[in-house]
């Protein structure tokens, strides 16, 4: 974080005040992590924060420590408002723009609180006094980590910080394996464990959870999967009916796209999911190299990430939606046959 992004952090915080911490609408590891990290410290310096979610977040981050305090805006609005209206400070994590918390957006807009947002997601929104803005970095928490040490808090990190950052990069990271995963990324972590993440514990915590009913549903994915070599993509689709059938849960199909993205030759990985309840059909986007989702999602897809990582949503029918993707891919024939 540079010095006068940091001075006017240190400025803002140098007296106790009444904080809100948000992170984006269907919050994953990073989010939640950054959010209940930067609160915890926050409390620690004598501040009142209060993370709020736009909506619930998955079962398998439900062991986080702290994370019972968190106010989930969909379930609680009129008491979230009240907190939003009367915040002095609004720190929002892991997003580039309001319209990401979904109904929270408008209580966002009119709040009079001083913005400071921490992210890592590519053309961030101008709202914020303070803007913690890398492109580069590997999550927010690994942001959030290097935030703490610009505002002289990191000697605030317990091991309850450390699991709920460790948690983040790791997830972010697609355990440290993703092209954003640095030699600093993995120097933060090695501090993480040195204050108390238990590193092995917490990949247990997340990534063996499964239930019988969400790996049957991911047998469904992998059956529905299509390779298209000639455009080195391969795309998956699941039906709310095959959802229904495997009785699905929020964070059941994380990971899913990762299967297609692995296929030897594959350099573009999307996976299409319809929710009858909203209407529309969730996207998730993924690639290798140079070929950029959050393009493709800004363009067709009303939405956006990184170079590597995308979502986006479609309001046709799951049949339309993957007719449509066919439709474009023959204009991006030759970038998609350039990468390897
Ligand atoms: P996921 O596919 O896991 O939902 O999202 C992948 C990445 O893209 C995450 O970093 C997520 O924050 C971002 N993302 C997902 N949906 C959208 C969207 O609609 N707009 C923008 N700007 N980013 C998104
Ligand atoms: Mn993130």
């Amino acid at each position: 974080m540079n010095k006068a992004t940091t001075a006017i952090v240190k400025q803002l915080l140098a007296a106790s005040k009444e904080i809100v911490i948000v992170g984006h609408k269907n919050p994953d590891g990073d989010a939640v992590g950054s959010c209940l990290a930067l609160a915890n410290v926050l409390k620690a310096m004598g501040h009142r924060p209060q993370v709020i979610m736009p909506n619930d977040f998955p079962n398998f981050l439900k062991w986080l420590p702290e994370c019972k305090n968190i106010h989930i805006y969909d379930k609680s609005v009129e008491s979230s408002d009240v907190k939003i209206a009367s915040a002095e400070i609004i720190f929002t994590l892991d997003f580039n723009a309001l319209n990401r918390t979904g109904d929270m957006e408008e209580s966002l807009k009119k709040a009079s609180a001083d913005f400071v947002l921490i992210d890592h997601h590519q053309q961030p929104d101008d709202f914020a006094v303070a803007m913690y803005s890398d492109t580069s970095m590997s999550s927010t928490c690994e942001m959030v980590y290097h935030f703490l040490k610009s505002i002289d808090a990191d000697h605030l990190i317990t091991s309850e910080v450390a699991t709920q950052l460790y948690t983040g990069v790791m997830t972010d990271t697609g355990s440290f394996r993703f092209p954003a995963t640095t030699a600093t990324t993995h120097r933060v972590i090695a501090k993480l464990i040195e204050c108390g993440a238990k590193n092995s514990e917490i990949h247990q915590n997340i990534y063996d959870t499964n239930t019988s009913d969400r790996l049957a549903l991911l047998g469904v994915a992998l059956q529905n999967m299509k390779i298209l070599p000639e455009y080195k993509t391969a795309y998956i689709t699941l039906s709310q009916a095959e959802l229904d059938d495997h009785n699905f849960r929020k964070g059941d199909t994380e990971g899913f796209v990762n299967y297609a993205l692995s296929v030897a030759g594959v350099i573009f990985a999307i996976i299409f999911i319809e929710n009858k309840q909203e209407n529309i059909i969730k996207i998730s986007l993924r690639s290798k190299g140079n070929f950029s989702v959050n393009e493709f999602a800004r363009k067709y897809f009303n939405g956006g990430g990184h170079t590597n990582a995308a979502g986006g949503r479609s309001a046709d029918s799951l049949e339309e939606t993957v007719s449509y993707f066919i439709s474009i891919l023959p204009s991006h024939k030759n970038e998609l046959a350039h990468e390897s």
